[in-house]
Parts: structure tokens; sequence; C-alpha cells
């Protein structure tokens, strides 16, 4: 079977689908898969083995055979763990092929094959009687089918499928229960996530302020998840206008409903401020006394304990439909409604004198519509790109730059998506029309809203739209005119890794004709940089487990192995660093530089050198970023910040993802007086817009 997969050409800056084997998507799958996190999760496995061993014994002290069904048992983990717990029989059920096969092997390795039954089906499909999957149902429910947003890997349906088909009336769940906590905050950083904020220029003639439209004022954004790990957001970055709330409970050992639902609590603030943002998590219960839970409460809720890092499961950001100021002490509703796979809130305040009746009747106007962006502005930006685009260092950065170019004559071309340098050309004094190149991948919204945008601002005439692919740019596109300033920030929306805007590169090369001879490009360089790194914690998603609680999981480590080597799954992968501390064991090294003022190459661009790791650790791998170079002395980072401090600690972009290439074997420096070396060979290939890299240790 042929299958296809999409992909964005970095030399187009288009999506291309390339024809691929069947083994291409299973090894991306497992190889980028969260597995390893959960296997590496201490804390979950121990508490899901606590609760696994007192379910079969409540049933085996009833006198009852003890019968497991596991749904979704991956590596088969919860099914052995039952088994080991003196479970009479295991029905494990996993969807995914390589997966059910995996834990075939896993179980056999382990001695259960005659206690555990894989079946490779989804749970919907499995069949109970005795010519069926499963002989008889099942009195013991195990799962884990969670998310950072719990329902969003469609837990509801499997358990109220589960519930009718496959399991007794008065079944033990494993978890028993699982229970949503929030609590409502004000942040400016969290909030410029989904709003864009006015944005102030210095102009010659006075301050130009450029306001977004209404529309994308009050609109209520995506319903997308925003999941992040929210321990790594530091306290000075949020203000708590609420106490923590237990929002909804789910009980597993019950018959459950997925159906489209609400809950609603009371909140008073225990201080004013702007209500903006609802921050949640969620605990397990692992069995019905709640002895043995399970929290992704973040740092400040129970300072005390310690921490459990995990990748697989974070903590979810809700953004209010609207900036709401509120009052310690008054009086609010806070509704979260949910569909089968995702929550939403709204906030509501009670009106003067309201009683129990009139409460009723509010609930009736709750909003139980999903968020849908109305300003397309949600649809163009991604809530990092929002991030970078409130960021007023960043723009002012671009302003600075700018001012230098910039003549009142000067003809500038824009190419990067969403961007506003067309706007801050024009405040900065470029009387002349300024242009705008749109693609057509994101053509159709990007037209729409830029606009609306351009016209509230009263720029309509000012900044022209070019509906056209840089290559197919004609002169009458541009008045046939030439351009003497050509800027980009860059940004590309199908970039994945920091190098894919380079795409700005190729652009330039194909609009070369209609550039005046003394034209000026900006940025007028790229620079990649590179550096060594020991993580705190991401190390353990790509890191084998060998045993997990007892049970030989190896066979799953040789399948990641596998799959990582296959073909490109070994390649730098995306991270968002500021989510993820690391400590610098070598020097920030500039690897490669691109340089915009002239067309790219025909041949490849390649480096060879080593790096001295300075600091004793672990070499996890390398992280690479790119730095774009504005002016002679403006330039901005997508990765660092600022140089690491004493200690190697690092401050990454939090608007951007890095590179990260994770060794294949970790290498301990001690040292100090002879600093081992990690050497490298990096190959920028100028056909295909992808970076090929070879580290030895
Ligand atoms: N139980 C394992 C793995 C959990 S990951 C552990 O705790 O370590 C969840 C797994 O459930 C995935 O492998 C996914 O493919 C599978 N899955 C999710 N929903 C399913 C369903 N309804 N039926 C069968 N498998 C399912």
């Amino acid at each position: 079977m042929k299958i296809f997969c999409g992909r964005a050409n970095p030399t187009t800056g288009s999506m291309e689908w390339l024809e691929e084997g069947e083994d291409y998507d299973y090894h991306q799958e497992i190889a980028r898969s969260r597995y390893a996190d959960m296997l590496h999760d201490k804390d979950r496995n121990v508490k899901y083995y606590q609760g696994i061993r007192a379910a079969v014994s409540r049933v085996k002290e009833r006198g009852e055979k003890a019968i497991v069904l596991d749904i979704g048992t991956g590596t088969g983990l919860l099914s052995m763990m039952a088994a080991s717990a003196g479970a009479d029989f295991c029905y494990a059920i996993e969807v995914f092929k390589p997966m059910a096969n995996a834990a075939v092997k896993i179980v056999e390795k382990n001695g259960f094959s005659d206690k555990i039954k894989v079946i490779n089906k989804h749970s919907t499909e499995v069949t109970v009687g005795p010519d069926g999957d499963m002989q008889c149902r099942a009195n013991i429910l195990v799962t884990e089918l969670f998310d950072t947003e719990l329902i969003g890997e469609g837990a509801l349906p499997t358990y109220e499928h589960a519930h009718k088909y496959l399991v007794q009336e008065g079944c033990e769940a494993v978890p028993h229960r699982a229970t949503v906590y929030v609590q409502l905050v004000e942040s400016r950083r969290m909030w410029s996530w989904k709003k864009l904020f006015p944005v102030h220029v210095e102009a010659e003639d006075g301050e130009k302020i450029l306001f977004p439209p209404s529309e994308v004022e009050n609109c209520p954004g995506v319903p997308s998840v925003c999941d992040i790990q929210l321990n790594q957001m530091p306290s000075s970055d949020f203000s708590t206008l609420s106490d923590v709330v237990t929002m909804f409970s789910v009980d597993f050992s019950k018959p459950v409903q997925s159906a489209s639902t609400y809950y609603r609590v009371q909140l008073e603030p225990v201080k004013s401020g702007k209500a903006q943002i609802v921050l949640s998590w969620w605990d397990i219960d692992m069995d019905p006394s709640g002895m043995i839970n399970c929290t992704m409460a973040p740092y400040w809720v129970n300072p005390t304990s310690a921490l459990q890092w995990r990748d697989h499961w974070m903590q979810c950001v809700y953004f209010l439909p609207r900036e709401e100021p509120v009052l310690q002490g008054e009086k609010l509703y806070l509704t979260a409604c949910r569909d089968e796979y995702s929550v939403w809130y709204n906030l509501q305040k009670a009106r003067e004198g309201e009683n129990k009746a009139d409460e009723e009747e509010h609930k009736a106007d709750v909003c139980v519509e999903s968020p849908v962006c109305r300003c397309r502005a949600h649809l163009l930006w991604n809530r990092p790109r929002f991030g970078e685009l409130n960021d007023q260092n960043r723009t002012l950065q671009y302003i600075k730059s700018l001012r230098k170019v910039l003549k009142t004559d000067s003809v500038c071309l824009c190419i990067s998506d969403g961007s506003l340098l067309p706007v801050l050309a024009h405040y900065l004094g470029a009387k002349q029309v300024q242009y705008f190149v749109l693609f057509f991948r994101s053509f159709h919204f990007s037209l729409i809203f830029f606009s609306d945008f351009f016209k509230a601002n009263h720029l309509e005439d000012k900044i022209k739209i070019i509906e056209a692919r840089p290559e197919l740019l004609k002169p009458s596109h541009l008045e046939d005119k030439k351009i003497s300033v050509l800027v980009g920030e860059p940004f590309f929306t199908t970039s994945l890794l920091p190098w894919h805007n380079l795409y700005f590169w190729y652009a330039r090369t194909a609009v070369s004709t209609h550039l005046a001879s003394n034209v000026t490009v900006l940025p007028q360089s790229a620079s990649l940089h590179m550096m060594i790194v020991e993580f705190q914690d991401l190390w353990r998603i790509r890191s084998p487990c060998g045993t997990c609680e007892g049970f030989d999981v190896q066979t799953m480590d040789d399948m990641i192995k596998d799959s990582l080597n296959f073909r490109e799954s070994k390649e730098a992968e995306p991270h968002p660093l500021w989510e993820y501390p690391c400590k610098s064991l070598s020097d920030p090294q500039e690897v490669l530089t691109f340089d915009f003022t002239k067309a790219v190459p025909q041949h490849c661009l390649s480096t060879e050198g080593s790096v001295k790791l300075l600091r004793k650790g672990k070499s996890h791998g390398a992280v690479l970023w790119m730095e774009y170079h504005l002016a002679a002395d403006i330039s901005v980072s997508t990765g660092l910040m600022q140089l690491p401090n004493e200690k190697g600690n690092c401050e990454w972009n939090p608007h951007c993802k890095q590179a990260v290439y994770f060794f294949s074997s970790v290498i301990e420096s001690e040292i100090l007086s002879d600093p081992t070396a990690v050497t490298y060979a990096i190959n920028f290939d100028t056909k295909t817009g992808e970076i090929a890299m070879d580290f030895k240790l």
C-alpha cells in the first residue's frame, strides 16, 4: 500500500504530497510517539499498579474471578500489572497494529501469554460471547486513554461503549474517577497568544498606533486546546484571580455519557483584575477512596510535593471569549462546555439579587457552541505567532532597522506570511505604495483579513496586496516599478524547523528581476547557530526504558530505535525549548551563514568542525536555531535570547520552536582541564532546502 504524506517544501514554500511506503507513517508514529515518555512516568506507573492491585483484591474478596478489560494496552503494561496482581484473565485491546504486535511480543517475553489475550481492534469493534473476542464481559476496566485535556483522545465515547457492551454492571474501574480543576487568571503573556495588541510606532511625524479590526477584538478564537508545560511559566507572568475550583468529575465505574453537556460553578474572585484565561488540569483517583491520586496540578498548587515531569500530560490554557474586568468578592459563574472531545469556557456575572429560579434561566443562555474564529486572524496566526507579533521588543528591532534603510521614495516588497512589516514600512515614512505578496496557501484567509485590517487603519490605498506567488510576479503587479527594499521577517506558516524560513531566500531569488540594482534586503543575512545541551527532562522522550515496574519492555525500546533509524526519522525535530529547560555544555557556535543580498547558490553549503564541551554534564543532543541580521548591528534570534549564564542556564525565544537533534548515545563529560570535543558535519542542500547533520562524540 502507498500512502501520501503532506510536507512543506522549503524551496517553494508550498505543501507537496509525497508518495511514501506504508512503513513510513508507522515509523513516524512510533519514532515520535509518547510511549517512551509514558513508560518513564514513574508516578503514573506506580499509581496504576497500586490501583490495579486494589481493584483485583476487591473483586477476589467478593469471591469472583477477576476478568480485566484493558482498552488501549499499548505495550501491554497495565494488563501485565493486572496479571501479576492475580487477575484470572485479561483482554488487552489495541487499535494500532504495530503496537498490538509489540504487545504480543512483550506479553510473551514476560511470561503472561496464557493470561493476556491481545486483540488488535478498536474497542468499539470488540465482540463478546462464546465465539467472540471476549468470552464474557469483564468486571475490571483498566484504561489510559487520556490526553492533556482528559477527553481529547476519545475517552468518553470509548467508556460509554465499554459500559454498554463490554463490562459488567458494577465493575471496578482503574482509574475510578477523573476530576478537572480550573483557576481564573489574568496574564498579559498568555492573553497575547489570543489577541493582537495595538502596535505602537514612533514615526517622524509622531506616534502611530495600529489597531486590529474590531472583529479580532471580539472573536472567540479557535477551539483547539492550548496545552503547555505550565510549570515553566514563572509566577510573575500571571496573576491568579480565583482559588482552584473543581469544575467537573467523571466516574468511570458507572455508565458514562459522551453527549455534549456543560458544567457550571460559582466563583468569587480573590482579587480584582481582568479575567482572561482559565488554567486547567486534572487528576485521576485510581481507587474509589481517593487514596491513590495522580495529579497534573502545577507547581503552585501543592508547593511541598515533588513534581513528576511528563510530556504526555501537561496543563491547558483556555482563553475566555472576551476579557472581563472582575471585582474581588463579586459573584461569577464559570461554565465549562464540552462535546465528545473538547472543552471550552465562558464567564458570566451573576445579576443583581439573583435567585435560584433566575439561575436556572441563566443556565439556558450559556453558550454551548464551541468557539469558531470569525475574524480569520486565528486561522492566519497560531498562538505562538500571535505572541511573536505582540512582542514589542521584537517589533522595535524591525522598526529600528527599517528606519535605517527606508527613504520617502522607497518601494518595498514584503514576503512573509501574515506580516505587519508593510504597515511598519508605511508608518516609518515610505510614502510610495508598498507591496505585500500573499501566497495561495494562506491566501484566502489572508486576503480577506488583511483587506479588512488595512481598511480599518485607512491603509487600503497605501499597501497593495499582490495575489501571486513570487516566481509568478510580473512587472505589472508592481506598476513597472523596481523594488528598492525587500523585507521579510522571515516567517512562513508551513515551516516546521527553523531553517525552513529560508524560503525567504528562495523567494528573494525568484523575484531577482524586479529588484533595483541597489536594492536593500532586510534581513540582509541569516545564520544557523548550534549548541550542545543537557536536558533537564526532555531526554526521556527519546531514551530507552529497559524495564518498567519490573516488566521487560525492551521490545518497545528496540522498536522506537528502529523507527528513529528509519530514513528521515533520524533528523532534527522541533521543540519549543522555553518549555523544556536545558543546560548548555558548549558555547553557542555559528555554523552556517546565508547571504540574502545574493541569490541562492547552485551548490550546497556545508561545514565541519568541532565544539568543546566546557561544562560537566550529559550531552543529550544539539540545539539549532536561526538568527536574522536585519541591519549592521541589529539581529533577532529565534533561539537563544542571550548567552547562557555561568551555570549554563539558557533563555529561549518564547515564540519559536528550536531544532533538537538527539544524539544516539549520550556522553558524560567530567572534565575541565582537557575538554572533550564533539565533531559535526552540517550540510544545507540548496536543492531541497533541508539540512542534514552528523555528530561524533
Ligand atoms: N496502556 C498503555 C498505553 C496507553 S496509550 C500504558 O498505559 O502504557 C493509549 C493507547 O490506546 C494507544 O496505543 C492507542 O492506540 C490506544 N487506543 C486508544 N483508544 C483506543 C480504543 N478505543 N480501542 C483500542 N485502542 C485504543
